[in-house]
């Protein structure tokens, strides 16, 4: 077997302490979505900011990695609410300065396969709906009430986010009205909610479709959330142009430009706290590095369990609060080349998400119950598809990412091995998965079979080794109704100095690890003072 070589696709700086200023006004460990926002977002307010990330590249989830001629992302597929001037189209806007450029994705961006039934999802509000009519007439009021849900989630999800940015007394005035904003509608689990507006089980799938999205399947996510993510893809999906690493690429330079950085192969080993202040980190290497405000984007669950001492943690009462939230699921990662275009193989710009039937949680209960069950779902994209500057990076060639479930503890005895290194009889299950996905790709895409250069398959160690999380989590904390009703899950933590950003924080997505980056800042520096920034991005 011949030995994988790592991707040269780089972003950031190596770390090295020589390269270290003498002082910094905040470090933010992780350079995902959450720490580079919080980080551009201070920057931009003069702050000098020190980006610790333990990845040999910068982006977290949004990073790339190139293999064999081909090029794939490991945690952008696509992006909603940014083909207008919405708030998170400005909010990229503003921290690219402008570079991060979007191409549409298909009118129908989402293909759903419910068992032996095909539905799609269209762009655009009056098309989704009509769309969604045409596909079931029968059902017109409940997709008429459907759409309403989520028209009112919006100002719901906003309502959460700013329960989150505020002090305990501020929320503790603000309650009432926050309550009034967040109907108990919204911490409902989605499929009861869904089946109360209608009790047609294949109406539910579609509008479920999605559920790979958050990592729940219908009767264990809360509807908020889900609705989160309808709206979010309610008009249509986007792809970065230039690949997902384009994302972190476009916000480096607006850390650097008030004299931060961001730290590749930096990893922090502890987050250092005395007299119940926050005083710096702890390298891995051993180097110390001073500072009294930390803001971690590494996770709830590494923060608390891996980065801060035990006695710190129990003292805090963030040990018990941890027992309210578990890890979202693990995933397999596929990642496809072929030696022909997108355009010579027919690869669309839609999302297929594949569903052995059209009830999602069964679905889920057989697998983990027996490893040789179909997949609940198989989620295939087609990354070179969408993005109109693939073939001047990687001419003649094209991409697939395959993305499926699978638990953290079928891989476990694995665990302590090195990346590229963990044996054949690791090989061998990552082969044997990656051809039942395969089998699932040549059933809905038969021109490729036969036109396969190279793949390779991850697993959640992968996402371990890469991104840090202890179980593979796909989406850090999973998205319940319990863990998105915790208030501790606020940027502000009890720790003086330690703040909290990324996923965890709000919800996942690239999106939602922004917006939870927006109020880290806001709580950070107070309404007041980020107040005519947030007048700069917004008007
Ligand atoms: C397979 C997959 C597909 C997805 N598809 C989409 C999609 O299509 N659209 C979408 O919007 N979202 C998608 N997501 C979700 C989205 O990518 C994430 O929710 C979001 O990027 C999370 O950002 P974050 O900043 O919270 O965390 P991360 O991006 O995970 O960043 C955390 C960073 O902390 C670093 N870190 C951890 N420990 C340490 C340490 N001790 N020292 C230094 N650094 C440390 C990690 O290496 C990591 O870079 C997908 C995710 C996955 C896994």
């Amino acid at each position: 077997m011949a030995a994988t070589t790592p991707s040269t696709l780089r972003i950031g700086y190596r770390y090295r302490p020589k390269r270290l200023a003498s002082r910094y006004d905040a470090i933010v460990i992780g350079s995902g979505m959450g720490g580079l926002t919080t980080a551009a977002l201070l920057s931009e307010l003069g702050w000098k900011v020190c980006v610790l990330e333990q990845h040999y590249t910068a982006g977290g989830y949004t990073h790339s990695y190139e293999r064999n001629g081909y090029e794939w992302d490991v945690g952008v597929h696509y992006i909603g609410d940014v083909g207008a001037q919405t708030r998170t189209r400005r909010m990229f806007d503003f921290l690219s300065d402008g570079n991060l450029k979007w191409a549409p994705m298909d009118a129908e961006f989402d293909r759903f396969y419910v068992g032996d039934k095909v539905f799609n999802a269209k762009a655009g509000k009056q098309e989704f709906r009509d769309n969604l009519i045409r596909q079931f007439p029968n059902e017109q009021a409940a997709i008429d009430e459907y759409m309403s849900l989520l028209a009112s989630s919006g100002s719901a999800l906003s309502a959460l986010g700013m329960g989150r940015a505020m002090k305990p007394w501020q929320q503790s005035i603000a309650q009432p009205y926050l309550n009034w904003k967040t109907p108990d509608v919204f911490f409902r689990n989605t499929y009861d909610v869904l089946s109360e507006l209608s009790d047609d089980p294949d109406l539910i799938a579609v509008l479920c479709g999605q559920w790979g999205d958050m990592g729940l399947p219908p009767k264990q996510s809360t509807f908020l959330v889900h609705a989160m993510i309808a709206r979010h893809y309610l008009y249509g999906g986007y792809y970065p142009i230039g690949g997902a690493w384009k994302i972190a690429e476009s916000i480096i330079p607006k850390i650097q430009a008030s004299g931060g950085e961001v730290f590749t192969y930096a990893t922090v080993a502890e987050i250092l706290v005395e007299d119940g202040k926050v005083r710096g980190v702890e390298m891995k290497d051993g180097h110390r590095i001073d500072c009294e405000c930390v803001i971690s984007s590494a996770g709830v669950d590494n923060t608390f369990t891996r980065l801060l001492a035990a006695d710190v943690v129990k003292q805090t009462g963030y040990k018990e609060k941890l027992e309210s939230v578990q890890p979202s699921f693990a995933h397999l990662g596929m990642y496809i080349g072929l030696a022909e275009t997108a355009e010579q193989l027919g690869l669309p710009k839609t999302n297929y998400w594949i569903y052995p039937g059209n009830d999602y949680d069964a679905a889920v209960s057989a697998f983990l119950e027996d490893s040789q069950a179909p997949f609940p779902v198989v989620y295939i994209s087609f990354p070179s598809a969408k993005d109109p500057d693939y073939l001047t990076r990687h001419p003649g060639t094209s991409t697939i990412e395959i993305v499926a479930p699978a638990p953290y503890e079928w891989f476990a005895k694995w665990r302590d091995k090195t990346w590229g290194k963990r044996g054949e009889d690791y090989e061998s299950f990552k082969a044997e998965l990656g051809e039942r996905l395969l089998e699932h790709l040549y059933d809905k895409v038969p021109q490729v079979r036969d036109k396969i250069d190279y793949f390779e398959v991850s697993t959640p160690l992968s996402t371990n080794w890469f991104g840090g999380y202890r179980q593979g989590e796909l989406y850090g904390l999973s998205h319940t109704a319990e863990r998105m009703q915790q208030k501790w899950l606020r940027p502000q933590t009890d720790i003086k100095g330690l703040w909290l950003t990324g996923q965890d924080i709000l919800t996942c997505g690239v999106t939602g690890a922004m917006m939870a980056g927006m109020l880290t800042t806001m709580s950070l520096v107070g309404a007041r003072k980020i107040a005519p920034l947030m007048k700069r991005i917004y008007n």
